[in-house]
C-alpha cells in the first residue's frame, strides 16, 4: 500500500482517525433461484418490501431534514416507481423468485443511469442501496449499513455511500469520508458538505486500505494519508481547527486587520448561483460570466430573455454592485450563434470576448446592454457592465462609450491581456474601471494555453511576470481614480488576495464557497502587512519563491 492516496477534495477539512472500511453489502440472489408457483403471493412480497423499504427512507428523511431529506424522499419514490413494481412482477411471472426479480429489475435502470454519465451516473449508488435494502427485507437479512457507535470518530471509507447511510450519521462518529467512486455532484459530496465533514471522493483503491489504520484525510486537496506520524497529523489537525475557527469569526464586508475596505464579491453564471453567493455573504456579484447562460444555444438570446436572467442577480443585492460581463465567446467557451469568422488555428488568439463585437455582430452587443440596463431599472442594485479580451486604448474607449449610450455609467474593461496592462495607463483614460481576469492574463503572459495540462506549471498567478502585470494595472487605475478588481481564480487563494491587495487591488471576486477563507486572511492581517508581501513577492525569481516570500508577511494563511 502507498504512503499516500489521491482522489477529488469535495468538503473542505481535516479528519484524522482509524479506518472503518465499509464492505460487501448485499450478495447478488441467485439466477437461477424460482418461487414455489403463486406468482400472485410472491409479487405481493416484493411489493411489501419495496414499499418497506421506501417508508424505512422517508422515515429516515424525516429524521434527518435538511437536504439529507430531499435525497431520501427522492430515493423513496424510486422505490415506488409503479414502472419498477411492473417489471419486477413480470419477472416473477416468468418464475423468478423476488429477491432475484428486484436485482435485474434494478438492473435495467441502473444501466440507464449509469449510460447517461455525469450526474445522472452518480445517482447509481443510491439505486443499488434501495435494491440492497430490499433484497436484505425479501432474504431476512439486516440492512446494509454503517456503524454507530465508536470508540474515536472514524475515517469510513467505502465504495461509495448511500444516502441513507450518511444521513442519519452521527456528526461526532465521523471524522471523514473517503470513496472510490463518486464525483463532487454525488450524495456524499453533497451531504459531506452538508454535515461539514471532510471527504474524498473518486479515491482509487481506498478500500483496499486495511481496517484500523490511522488516516489523515483533506477535503481540500483530496490527499489521504496512511499512517502519519501522530505528530504531524496533530499538528494538522490543530492548524485545520484554528482556521475553521478564524473562518468562522471573519463575518460581514471584507477588510484587513486594521479596516481597509475590500469589497468580496462573487463569481457566478447565473441564477442558480445566488443562493450560495448570499450564503457565504457575498457584497455583490464581482463578475457574471454571462455566455454561459447561452452555451447550448443555437440562435442569439433575445432582449427580454437576458432581462430574466439578469434582473434576479439585480435583485439579490439591494444597494449592491453587480458587475456583468458581456458575453466572452469564443476560444474555451465557444457559442454556437457566434461562430469565429474562418478557422482559427490559435482560437484563444482569435476573434474572442469583445473582438466579436466591434466589426461585426455589433447588435448582439446593443441588444445585451440594452437588456442589462433594463434588468437594473426599479432595483437599487449598481448595474455595471465589462468587456473581456480588451487590448487596446481604442477597444476600451469603444465600449465605455457604447456602454454609456445605452445608460450604463459604469463600464469597464477587463484586463487580461499584457498589452492591456503594460498601457493601462492609456486604457484608465476611456474605462470606468479595471477588473483583471488572472487565469487569462496568466495564459496570455507565459504564453501558455489555459486548456493544456502539460504547461500548468506556467499558468501560476504567483509567478513574478504576472504580478508585475496586476501592479502595473492597479496603479494606473489607482493614478485615475478608478477601482480594479481581481475576478480571475487567484482571487480565491487567501495568500495571494492578500498579495493582490497589497498590489493595489480594490476589490476581490470568487466562487462563493472560498469567500470566508478570503475574508477571513484579510482580517487577520494589516495592509501594510499586504502591501509587504507584495513587494516581497514581486522581488522573487520563481513562483514558489514568490509564495514563500508572501508568506513570511503573512503567517497563519496555509
Ligand atoms: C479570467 O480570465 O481570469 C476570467 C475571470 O475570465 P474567464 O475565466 O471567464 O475567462
Ligand atoms: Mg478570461
Amino acid at each position: 500500500m502507498p504512503a499516500q492516496l489521491e482522489g477529488v477534495g469535495v468538503s473542505p477539512g481535516i479528519g484524522y482517525g482509524p479506518a472503518y472500511v465499509l464492505t460487501g453489502g448485499i450478495p447478488e440472489p441467485d439466477g437461477a433461484d424460482t418461487h414455489d408457483g403463486d406468482a400472485e403471493a410472491e409479487t405481493a412480497r416484493a411489493a411489501a418490501a419495496l414499499e418497506r423499504v421506501a417508508a424505512d427512507l422517508e422515515g429516515r428523511g424525516l429524521t434527518a431534514g435538511g437536504d439529507a431529506q430531499e435525497v431520501l424522499t427522492a430515493q423513496a419514490m424510486m422505490a415506488r416507481d409503479p414502472g419498477l413494481a411492473d417489471r419486477v412482477a413480470d419477472l416473477v411471472g416468468h418464475g423468478k423468485a423476488a429477491a432475484r426479480a428486484v436485482f435485474e429489475a434494478f438492473g435495467a435502470y441502473r444501466e440507464l443511469l449509469a449510460a447517461a454519465g455525469g450526474y445522472l451516473a452518480e445517482r447509481v449508488a443510491d439505486l443499488d442501496d434501495i435494491r440492497d435494502r430490499t433484497i436484505a427485507v425479501l432474504t431476512g437479512r439486516p440492512m446494509p449499513g454503517v456503524p454507530t457507535s465508536a470508540a474515536e470518530p472514524y475515517v469510513l471509507i467505502a465504495r461509495d455511500l448511500a444516502p441513507a447511510d450518511t444521513a442519519l450519521l452521527d456528526r461526532t462518529l465521523v471524522a471523514a469520508f473517503v470513496t472510490e467512486y463518486g464525483g463532487p455532484t454525488s450524495h456524499t459530496a453533497i451531504l459531506a458538505r452538508a454535515m461539514g465533514v471532510p471527504a474524498v471522493v473518486g479515491c482509487v483503491g481506498a478500500t483496499a486500505i486495511i481496517a484500523g489504520e490511522r488516516l489523515l484525510v483533506d477535503g481540500s486537496s483530496g490527499l489521504v494519508r496512511l499512517s502519519p506520524p501522530e505528530a504531524e497529523a496533530a499538528a494538522a489537525v490543530e492548524a485545520a481547527r484554528a482556521r475553521e475557527a478564524a473562518v468562522a469569526a471573519a463575518v460581514g464586508p471584507g477588510t484587513t486587520k486594521d479596516g481597509h475596505a475590500v469589497p468580496l464579491l462573487a463569481n457566478i453564471g447565473g441564477p442558480k448561483d445566488l443562493e450560495s453567493a448570499l450564503k457565504y455573504g457575498a457584497e455583490g456579484v464581482g463578475l457574471y460570466r454571462t455566455e454561459f447562460l447561452f452555451l447550448d444555444r443555437a440562435d442569439a438570446p433575445g432582449e427580454d430573455e437576458q432581462v430574466g436572467q439578469y434582473r434576479p442577480v439585480f435583485e439579490a443585492f439591494p444597494g449592491g454592485r453587480v458587475v456583468v460581463r458581456t458575453l466572452d465567446a469564443g476560444a474555451d467557451k465557444p457559442l454556437a450563434f457566434l461562430p469565429p469568422p474562418g478557422d482559427e488555428p490559435n482560437p484563444a488568439l482569435g476573434v474572442r470576448g469583445l473582438r466579436m463585437f466591434r466589426i461585426d455582430n455589433t447588435a448582439v452587443m446593443e441588444t445585451q446592454l440594452r437588456a442589462i440596463a433594463r434588468a437594473a431599472e426599479g432595483t437599487s442594485a449598481e448595474p455595471y457592465v465589462m468587456a473581456p479580451m480588451v487590448s487596446t486604448a481604442a477597444e476600451a474607449a469603444w465600449f465605455a462609450q457604447l456602454g454609456h449610450r445605452m445608460g450604463l455609467a459604469n463600464s469597464g474593461i477587463m484586463i487580461e491581456v499584457p498589452a492591456a496592462a503594460l498601457r493601462a495607463r492609456d486604457l484608465a483614460v476611456e474605462a470606468d474601471f479595471f477588473s483583471i481576469g488572472t487565469n487569462d492574463l496568466t495564459q496570455y503572459t507565459m504564453a501558455a494555453d489555459r486548456q493544456v495540462s502539460g504547461v500548468s506549471s506556467l499558468q501560476d498567478p504567483w509567478l513574478p511576470a504576472v504580478l508585475d502585470l496586476i501592479a502595473l494595472a492597479a496603479a494606473a487605475a489607482g493614478e485615475a481614480g478608478k477601482g480594479c478588481g481581481v475576478c480571475g481564480e487567484a482571487a480565491a487563494d487567501p495568500l495571494l488576495a492578500c498579495v493582490l491587495v497589497g498590489l493595489g487591488v480594490t476589490s476581490l471576486s470568487m466562487g462563493a464557497p472560498a469567500l470566508p477563507w478570503v475574508r477571513a486572511a484579510l482580517a487577520a492581517h494589516t495592509y501594510a502587512q499586504c502591501q509587504a508581501a507584495a513587494t516581497t513577492a514581486r522581488q522573487a525569481v520563481t513562483a514558489a519563491e514568490a509564495k514563500e516570500g508572501a508568506h513570511a508577511h503573512l503567517p497563519g494563511i496555509p
